[in-house]
């Protein structure tokens, strides 16, 4: 698609243009019905079969079986924030939270407004420049869960082993590496992302988790605060964010029918080196926020020798059809996101522009 550029945005985020050209090509006639999935029913067969298909798949694709159940959940991962805690916290069994970054922080906020969290570990103090270890996680064994985001979407950091808990849940918020490479899924208890980035439009939130733990809620809390409501009516208690699942069971097929997530594993490495060489190569003219055992494989940063060679930056990267690299205004500098549907071709791209934009500016 010639008018078409590479999509660097943190999300909404670049989605397969397979997946785009065939929802376009089913648009007006859903499954012989006559209607869009925009019009359909969310009680309808077609719909239904849809449903159920990206639940299969994802689960497929995480290596999980019948102990685990995935729901569609709204008001984005910012809600899940606080449902969370609202679901499983107390004042005696705690959610411990590790701060690594902005969404870690801000879940962290929404269990400490309810009185009900407390912190792990941070690496605030070195600006989120790496994921703390092992060693620096305080782990409370009467907190109800210790909760992790997975990849740090501002800062560039991602895990890069999974913590040792002794028996205290393990939640993560993935919303920013969801399905990207294959991860032991079995010992997280709670996954959540919002699929803007990996996954799909914006609009739905998945979650991930325990069956048993998803029949916890309290009885006290608001029917659609309960994430028993969601395992109990398959996430069809109130009317679903249909398109939004449509499109996450298309990109989940994508990824299958690609190779599945080792395979999305494969092609991120790809991807993430040429662009980290292209910053390691620069004699220090850019420079990477994240420290080098804590990158993301999702999330480049880096920051060049001013703000005024930022700003050129961008306006030359876009008119080379390099869109949305401007980083976050927090950790200022450029951001490169090269989620699952990002091509090489792409992050190749913006490696070759970074050697020519930094031997024409040095
Ligand atoms: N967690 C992470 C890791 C994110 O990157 C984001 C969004 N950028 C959020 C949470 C918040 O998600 P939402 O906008 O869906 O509430």
């Amino acid at each position: 698609e010639a008018n078409r550029v590479y999509n660097f945005n943190p999300g909404p985020a670049t989605l397969p243009l397979s997946v785009l050209k065939e929802a376009q090509a089913e648009f007006l006639n859903f499954g012989d019905s006559g209607m869009s999935i925009l019009e359909i029913s969310h009680r309808a067969k077609p719909y239904a079969a849809v449903h159920a298909q990206a639940k299969a798949d994802i689960k497929e694709l995480m290596g999980l079986g019948d102990d685990y159940e995935v729901l569609f959940c709204q008001g984005g991962a910012s809600q899940q924030f606080a449902m969370i805690p609202l679901n499983f916290a107390s004042k005696d069994h705690p959610g411990s939270y590790v701060l690594s970054g902005s969404f870690a922080s801000k879940a962290y906020k929404e269990a400490e407004l309810l009185g009900v969290g407390e912190i792990a570990a941070s690496s605030k103090d070195r600006d989120f420049k790496h994921i703390p270890i092992q060693e620096e996680l305080k782990i409370n064994p009467n907190a109800a869960y210790v909760h992790l985001c997975y990849n740090n979407t501002i800062y560039g950091t991602e895990y890069h082993y999974i913590p040792e808990t002794n028996g205290v849940p393990l939640f993560a918020d993935m919303s920013s590496d969801m399905l990207s490479r294959p991860l032991d899924f079995k010992k997280f208890d709670f996954i959540y992302a919002g699929v803007q980035k990996n996954l799909g439009p914006a609009g739905v939130v998945l979650v991930v988790a325990k069956k048993e733990l998803l029949a916890k809620s309290p009885k006290t809390l608001p029917t659609m605060f309960r994430y028993s409501t969601f395992l109990e009516k398959d996430s069809l208690y109130n009317t679903p964010p249909a398109f939004c699942i449509y499109m996450v069971g298309k990109v989940a097929a994508w990824i299958k029918a690609e190779g599945g997530l080792e395979e999305m594993a494969k092609r991120n490495k790809k991807k993430a080196a040429v662009v980290y060489d292209a910053i390691d190569n620069s004699d220090g003219f850019y420079k990477g926020h994240a420290d080098k055992d804590s990158r993301s494989f999702m999330n480049v940063t880096f920051r060049l020798p001013s703000e005024e060679l930022e700003a050129k930056f961008v306006k030359e990267a876009l008119a080379q059809g390099l869109s949305g690299v401007k980083g976050h205004r927090s950790v200022g500098g450029m951001r490169a996101s090269i989620y699952n549907a990002m091509p090489y071709e792409g992050a190749e791209k913006l490696a070759q522009f970074m050697d020519n934009f930094r031997k024409e500016n040095a």
